[in-house]
């Protein structure tokens, strides 16, 4: 197959130009991802740069040459720091303009005028340097589980590598005519090929890091309880049968807690629904602290809130309960310079047998809780034969009490059907 290398660029130049207005485009559409804007400028930037390589012979070479390659480092320049914002970190407007500037001032040094080679080769070194470092700035990034942030780094890497190594290539391929007669040769060809693939590739890679980004977004979005931060009823529900599983493969002790802020009700009647928010943000606080990063809570809805310990057995699952009381008691005492005194009321249930059943848990630990409830509130109660049974015969004190548990268990093997259904 031969390629003509004026069709290459022409075919370069058109590329370049749709896939810097397409990001745009992108950019328009979701505006809170502002690197993709950068990207899109770094095309355009770059079709302009190729438009002057095209003009080689027909204008003077300090536009074609000299301010070509300026305007095709800033292109790389603009895609670094397009990768830096879309890792939050600041602009560097000295670097971003460093490859360029030194570029002119080198083309202006006498000595380097006739250096074809040498001023090949830091053109060469300016491009690796930017593409690399954008590598580099994705990689950095890589706690952000963006699948296509790997192929982004593999591309500008060996994209980086191509250009360091194409004048030593260059000059030992039996194919490259050195520098008589550059536009004829076939490295030219394979070099302008290999940049049309890189762009068309790395645009849409770029594309769509930013719309995985965007759904990874919306989807913990949808996970999350936007009040406290914390996992709200669906994400700890599929947690919690997704922990089931591993349960089930490596049984370990697990304990469920129940949890439910007393008197709640009374503390927004007194001091405002907006303090008992803060109330419930200081509660998500006290429980991110008690408990570990490996366990799971969730907000199941209004003030009552649940969470699964995994390696705890009944002991330690009462030290972290009581733990947690505490802690949120003396938090809880003073918020915003209100005398609130919040508490909560924990119910607590075990599990050592090799199979979890985590919605059974979960019923166990809603009696518990009816009982620490029942026994002034502010305290952990750990589920007991007694209490199931009692529980399962409707053996409580009042009637309203009958109803509200019958209430509970109805809303409890919902959850449990729904958790069969899903796991
Ligand atoms: P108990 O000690 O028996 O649990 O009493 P309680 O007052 O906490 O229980 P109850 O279920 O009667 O009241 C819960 C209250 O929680 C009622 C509701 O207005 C309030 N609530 C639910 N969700 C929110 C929320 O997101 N913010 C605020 N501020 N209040 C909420
Ligand atoms: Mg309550
Ligand atoms: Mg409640």
């Amino acid at each position: 197959m031969r390629l003509d290398v004026n069709t290459l660029f022409m075919v370069t130049i058109y590329v370049e130009a749709i896939l810097g207005l397409l990001l745009l485009f992108a950019w328009a559409q979701n505006t809170n991802i502002y690197a993709v804007c950068w990207w899109g400028f770094a095309h355009l930037i770059r079709a302009a740069s190729i438009v002057l390589f095209g003009m080689y012979g027909s204008l003077p070479d300090l536009i074609t040459i000299d301010l070509a390659n300026a305007l095709l480092f800033t292109a790389f320049a603009v895609t670094w720091t397009g990768a830096r914002v879309f890792d939050g970190r600041p602009v560097e407007p000295v670097y971003l303009v460093t490859g360029a500037v030194l570029w002119l001032l080198i083309c202006r040094l006498p000595v380097l005028t006739d250096a074809v080679d040498i001023r090949a080769l830091v053109a060469s070194g300016i491009i690796t340097c930017y593409t690399w470092l954008t590598a580099y700035e994705f990689w950095r990034g890589r706690s952000e589980p963006l699948v296509s942030r790997w192929p982004a780094v593999f591309m500008l890497f060996a994209h980086g590598a191509l250009f360091l190594l194409r004048t030593p290539l260059a000059a030992m391929l039996p194919w490259s005519p050195g520098n008589k007669d550059v536009f004829a040769s076939v490295w030219m060809t394979v070099l302008s090929f290999e940049a049309l693939l890189f762009t068309i590739s790395i645009a849409f890679i770029l594309l769509a890091m930013a719309k995985e980004r965007a759904e990874l977004r919306q989807r913990t979005a949808a996970m999350v309880d936007p009040l406290t931060g914390i996992a709200n009823r669906r994400a700890f529900l599929q947690d919690a049968a997704a922990l089931t599983k591993r349960h089930n493969g490596d049984p370990r002790p697990t304990a469920v807690l129940l949890i439910d802020l007393d008197h709640f009700k009374s503390i927004n009647d007194r001091f405002g629904h907006a303090l008992g928010d803060r109330v419930l943000e200081v509660f998500a606080d006290a429980a991110r602290q008690a408990l570990r990063t490996s366990d799971l809570i969730g907000r199941l809805g209004g003030e009552e809130f649940a969470a699964v310990l995994r390696d705890a057995n009944r002991d330690k699952a009462m030290a972290v309960a009581e733990r947690l009381r505490e802690a949120f008691a003396v938090a809880a005492q003073d918020v915003d310079g209100r005398p609130v005194c919040a508490t909560v009321s924990i119910g607590l249930a075990c599990c050592e047998a090799p199979a979890l059943d985590v919605p059974e848990l979960m019923a166990q630990a809603d009696q518990a809780l009816y009982f620490a409830k029942e026994r002034g509130r502010n305290r952990v109660e750990v589920a007991s034969l007694d209490m199931v049974i009692a529980g399962r015969r409707g053996d409580t004190p009042t009637a309203t009490a009958i109803a509200a548990l019958v209430e509970k268990k109805r809303r409890l093997s919902a959850i449990s059907s729904w958790i069969r259904v899903e796991g």
